[in-house]
């Protein structure tokens, strides 16, 4: 049913109740990142810190969800333990197709449940239960018994911490029905503050299609479109792996520490080499005709009689970059056993890799010593690498928890920060050029997936700071339109706006439809004063020397290029921030 207003259930866990509201502002904000900000806005404690326990966590979808292929996104919505500022993140997996199934647009979470919990909402259903047997278990064992407690299939999804969320980590993630997350920014850290180890979305109702001839004519074509251009085989395929070759071809592919951009033992941890030696099958997320997710296997000897188990590993670039070449791993069955123990005990990835990349060189340089890293940590080795995870995780000593508040954070105590590869937040693993390294590092997200800063990169070789800034802004409000669909981004070449139109329009979002490009902008704004609000300060952002140093195919970096570059984006990052409009959904807090 197409409605004007957002259907919203807000959850007390403090006293296990909640209640359904109907949320104005579908034609302002549409869903997805649009309402997250607008539902923070709403709930959010600007002035307070994170684990305030009134803080929201908040889960939403949007218009397309359930009715198009590949609008398969939920956007989630939080102050984040790393910044303490706004933030989002979002997954796939089942969980926006389940939210749909419970007519819900959003969930929004709030308190501190009086005891370790698990949280089950469906259409009709809400139940917050005493969970603490499950607490301290990994994400693998936890979801195990949660499947059994919570029996289901199709439009179940499961999310769920493992011990780095309980431990309130900023780098925990949120896992998604095993395979997707939740990874950045730590929204893992978020639900550990709250007692909350799981919440189990069981999409129980129906809803209704458009009766119209265009609906299915439509969803045909769109169909068709993601399963017959290059996208499906290149996504489904070799994958996101593909890219390592390349990247490292083009001198853009981080190697231990970013002391390197390309190295010849790429071919070792190729997208080639996975699908050739590892991988056992793909999967998707729902409503996803791609399934661009791969899963590999890793072998484990369990007794003396030469017994193995066999533990299924999802793959990806990102992955593959943040714990093979970041670490100087090169071996392909090495990175998913090292894989499987950062989802055991629930980080993401990324800010995982990256942080324990600095800890190697910083341990080099003699600035640590194995006193704090406990583990005897080489670029190559991964054991000591496995055993650093596991320390990180549960949070070991000080340094470990210091560690898990980011590089940048331990380098500023302990010295190392011209080596620390933070960019806002541990970088992604594109070592693309200036407007990349401009772009992650300003970004609202810190996310390589705000802006295509990387692709820019590739193909203008001109150094036009007002061009290239103009492009990140642009881009992004396009983006921010599209996360609000929950378009996953991988469709971004397909949905472009007058197919999205002829969505929206086919649904009957009639004035969404005729507005894009204006509420992509009004999108835009919103996120970045609901961000500044809660203290971000553009001017204070760092790119540390280390990304100054990297040479890539076009050669050395620009220092003052990339100065400018900065200096423009934060300016343009300010002027959207400040509320513009009447027309514009306005925060509550004090923009800087
Ligand atoms: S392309 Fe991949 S990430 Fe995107 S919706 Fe499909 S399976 Fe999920």
């Amino acid at each position: 049913m197409i409605r004007d207003h957002f259907r919203v259930m807000r959850v007390d866990l403090a006293s296990g109740r909640g209640t359904i509201e109907e949320v104005d502002g579908r034609n302002t904000v549409a869903g997805g990142s649009g309402l997250g900000a607008h539902l923070f806005n709403r709930y959010g404690l600007f002035d307070r810190p994170w684990n305030d326990p009134d803080q929201p966590l908040i889960f939403a979808v949007g218009p397309l969800t359930g009715y198009f292929p590949l609008m398969s996104k939920t956007v989630c919505a939080f102050k984040s333990p790393y910044h303490d500022q706004y933030s989002e993140s979002h997954a796939g997996g089942r969980s926006a197709l389940a939210l749909r199934f419970c007519d819900l647009d959003a969930l929004v979470i709030t308190g501190k449940a009086p005891r370790p919990s698990c949280l089950a909402v469906g259409g009709r259903q809400l139940e917050v239960t005493d969970a603490h047997f499950l607490w301290g278990l990994d994400i693998q064992r936890v979801g195990k018994r949660l499947r059994r407690m919570f029996p289901g299939s199709g439009h179940r999804s499961i999310l769920r911490i493992g011990p780095a969320g309980e431990n309130g980590s900023p780098m925990a993630c949120i896992n998604v029905d095993t395979y997707r997350h939740f990874g950045r920014m730590g929204g893992g850290g978020v639900m550990g503050s709250k007692n909350l180890k799981a919440i189990i979305i069981q999409g129980t109702e129906t809803f209704d299609l458009p009766e119209s001839k265009a609906y299915p004519k439509l969803f045909q074509s769109v169909y068709e479109k993601m399963t017959a251009t290059d996208m499906m085989s290149k996504y489904h395929n070799l994958g996101t792996p593909v890219n390592l070759e390349a990247l490292n071809e083009l001198k853009c592919l981080p190697w231990r520490n970013l002391k390197q951009s390309t190295d010849p033992a790429v071919s070792g941890i190729s997208g080639e080499a996975f699908a050739d030696e590892t991988l056992l099958r793909n999967t998707a997320c729902s409503g996803c005709p791609v399934g661009c997710i791969h899963i590999g296997f890793v072998r484990e000897q369990f007794d003396d009689a030469h017994h193995f188990l066999y533990r299924q590993v999802n793959y990806d670039y990102e992955p593959i970059f943040a714990v093979g070449s970041m670490l100087g791993i090169t071996d392909k069955f090495q990175v998913l056993s090292l894989l499987d123990e950062v989802e055991k005990v629930g980080l993401d990835v990324m800010s995982a890799g990256v942080a324990l990349a600095w800890a190697t060189e910083a341990l080099e340089k003699g600035i640590l010593s194995e006193k704090e890293t406990l583990a005897p940590l080489v670029f190559g080795d991964v054991k000591p690498y496995a055993e650093a995870v596991h320390h990180l995780g549960h949070g070991a000593n000080d340094f470990y928890k210091l560690l898990a508040r980011g590089a940048l954070k331990a380098a500023d105590r302990c010295g190392g920060a011209d080596f620390a590869c933070v960019l806002g937040q541990e970088m992604a693993g594109y070592a693309t050029g200036e407007v990349f390294f401009t772009a992650q590092s300003h970004g609202l997200r810190h996310s390589h997936l705000d802006t295509g800063g990387y692709s820019y990169d590739q193909v203008h070789e001109e150094k036009d700071p007002k061009a290239a800034v103009a492009f990140l802004v642009k881009d992004e409000a396009e983006r921010a339109f599209l996360t609000s669909m929950v378009s996953c981004l991988f469709a971004r070449g397909v949905y472009k706006k007058d197919l999205l139109a002829e969505c929206l329009g086919t649904l009957g979002y009639t004035a969404l439809a005729d507005s894009i490009d204006e509420t992509g902008r009004r999108i835009q704004r919103l996120r970045w004063q609901t961000r500044l609000a809660t203290g971000y300060d553009p001017a204070a952002v760092r790119i540390p020397k280390r990304f100054h140093e990297v040479v890539t195919w076009k050669g050395p970096m620009d220092s003052e290029y990339m100065q400018a570059l900065s200096e423009r984006y934060r300016q343009a990052i300010i002027d959207m921030g400040r509320p513009s409009s009447e027309a514009d959904p306005q925060p509550k807090g004090e923009t800087p």
